[in-house]
């Protein structure tokens, strides 16, 4: 009976499989799905960018970067981040892969590690060695990022034909957003070196085009005059050049143009001083359209994956804030090297044949010392005296002055060995802290780790507390400052809360399967990762919770 059946089911299948030999290669409802994808797709994400730096700097755009994007693409003008700390390692990791830190694990760009009881690095890595660079700046991996990319998925999905390429300035934006099964990942060292740098995570050596770009060493090009693109009395969508809300560079009294990089270079973290103009922008383009033509990318069927993170909008907003002349510039600058690439796109993979999205990995606030000078509720919150008076609280409490192992991220970590040895109540002590701590200045709520880990919030800012609450890695205690208050020197812009000020990021689609259009309906980070898999077709990144944007597609 055994052998009938078998032989039944052999007959059945090799019918099956002469019926599926004689098919054409699309399926039967007339999808060809490796004719819909594009040969490659393109992740820009510019840092530190709000969604109003699209429409404030609009009418100085030209037609080619921004614009070009917003008027042939879509446009999601009502984009946020669903969780908190809004910070650039989870920001380029959330976009990468769909979730939150909730499940990828990365929730802060440092946090404080409860297992080695020490501050961490989200990208660092000491089992790898730095590759193209004589100091340890290269010894960096995903390792701590705990779920996938869809270019993971894409490695996976095409059994690693496709490549992935991470491109950045800055170590984590490079590295986080390409994954774990990335082919290589570059960022920028700057200080006496200047250079295009990696690791052995990645691979042994440069690959020659990146020896032979770095030889090149046109990184000295850019060490020049920084002043405004246009003549500044144009630039009337900022704030006067000369406030008292800026930073500026060592060696210059104020923060007014124009900067002689040459001569501030010295005091500056030499070539570092590049990531705070917008010629670290440009050298990033620079880089990227050789890593077209170098890692071969988008020149076949087979999907390739490019991230690119432009960063010297973060240190030009850290440095002088949201409402600054240098930002304006840094945008309008920003365009013209949007434009520089998706014309090195149309030249070398080809007009219609690759995607992009562009969006941020967090946006900012105004800096709080110039909302108040205009009325507005804003202020600054001292972190140091915050420790100083909550560790007094607990000795005071409990006889003890070691119960606090860290304040960080605004989270609380309590040594849980010392509450057990006290015998104390660990949801005692994280409720006693909260009762404290609300009745301080700027403390706007608190909630504890036992409340994050045992409720379901759907809505407010509870959700978005909760998205970012790792239970592994989070701390016991989590506190809100009020809006606008932020534990930042008096001069420059910062970024982490839930409010809008810092969630509300754009998201541009353009190019192949994507349909011209805008939506103001609420799309949030985490759904960029599923949609670009919807649009190759592949798995989800393995702790996706987003949705795929279906509105977007032709
Ligand atoms: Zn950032």
């Amino acid at each position: 009976m055994k052998q009938i059946v078998s032989l039944i089911a052999c007959v059945i299948f090799s019918g099956f499989c002469l019926a599926q030999s004689s098919m054409p290669s699309s399926s039967t409802n007339g999808t060809n799905y490796s004719n819909e994808r594009p040969k490659l797709v393109v992740g820009i994400v510019v840092d530190q960018m709000r969604y109003d730096y699209l429409t404030r700097f609009y009418n100085k755009y030209g037609e080619g970067g921004f614009k070009r994007l917003m008027n042939e693409g879509f446009n999601c003008k009502n984009n946020h981040f669903n969780y908190i700390p809004t910070y650039t390692g989870p920001g380029h990791t959330s976009i990468y892969t769909g979730t939150t830190p909730k499940y990828h694990g990365i929730i802060a760009n440092d946090w404080f590690d409860k297992k080695l009881k020490k501050s961490v690095y989200c990208a660092e890595d000491d089992s790898v060695q730095s590759v193209g660079t004589s100091s340890s700046a290269g010894q960096m991996s995903p390792q701590r990022m705990k779920t996938t990319t869809f270019g993971d998925e894409n490695r996976l999905f095409t059994q690693m034909r496709g490549k992935t390429i991470g491109i950045s300035i800055k170590d984590r934006a490079s590295i986080l957003p390409a994954g774990h099964t990335a082919n290589a990942a570059y960022w920028f060292q700057g200080k006496n070196e200047g250079n295009w740098i990696s690791s052995t995570f990645y691979m042994t050596q440069l690959p020659k085009w990146v020896i032979d770009f770095n030889k090149k060493h046109i990184v000295d090009s850019y060490l020049k005059e920084w002043n405004t693109l246009y003549d500044i009395s144009t630039y009337t969508e900022s704030g006067s050049d000369l406030n008292t809300f800026e930073g500026g560079f060592k060696g210059k009294e104020t923060a007014t143009f124009p900067y002689d990089l040459q001569t501030l270079k010295s005091q500056n973290g030499g070539y570092d001083i590049l990531k705070s103009t917008p010629y670290g922008n440009s050298l990033t383009t620079d880089f990227t359209i050789e890593a077209l033509q170098g890692e071969d990318l988008g020149t076949d069927d087979i999907t390739d994956v490019l991230t690119v993170s432009y960063s010297c909008t973060d240190y030009i907003g850290h440095n002088f804030g949201v409402n600054s002349k240098e930002i304006e510039d840094v945008y309008l600058r920003l365009d013209l090297e949007i434009e520089r690439l998706l014309k090195a796109l149309d030249d070398k993979v080809g007009k219609g044949e690759y995607t992009v999205f562009l969006t941020a990995d967090h946006a900012a606030v105004n800096v709080p010392a110039y909302l108040e000078s205009v009325k507005i509720p804003a202020g600054y919150f001292n972190t140091s005296v915050f420790i100083k008076r909550i560790n007094d609280f607990m000795e005071a409490s409990y006889g003890a002055s070691d119960l606090i192992e860290s304040v960080s991220n605004n989270q609380i970590f309590l040594n849980r060995e010392k509450i057990q040895k006290l015998d104390l109540d660990l949801d005692d002590v994280q409720e006693a802290i909260i009762n404290e701590i609300i009745g301080y200045d700027f403390v706007d709520k608190a909630y504890t780790a036992t409340a994050m880990i045992n409720t379901s919030f759907s809505t407010g800012i509870e959700r978005l507390i909760q998205n970012g609450f790792n239970q592994k890695r989070s701390g016991d205690v989590i506190y809100v400052l009020d809006p606008a208050v932020i534990s930042y020197g008096k001069t420059g812009s910062t970024h982490g809360s839930s409010f809008e000020y810092d969630t509300h990021v754009p998201l541009l689609f353009f190019g192949k399967g994507i349909r011209h259009g805008q939506t103001l309906q609420k799309t949030e980070i985490t759904d960029i990762a599923p949609t670009m898999s919807a649009l190759l077709n592949i798995s989800y990144p393995s702790g996706n919770i987003g949705q795929p944007l279906e509105f977007i597609f032709e």
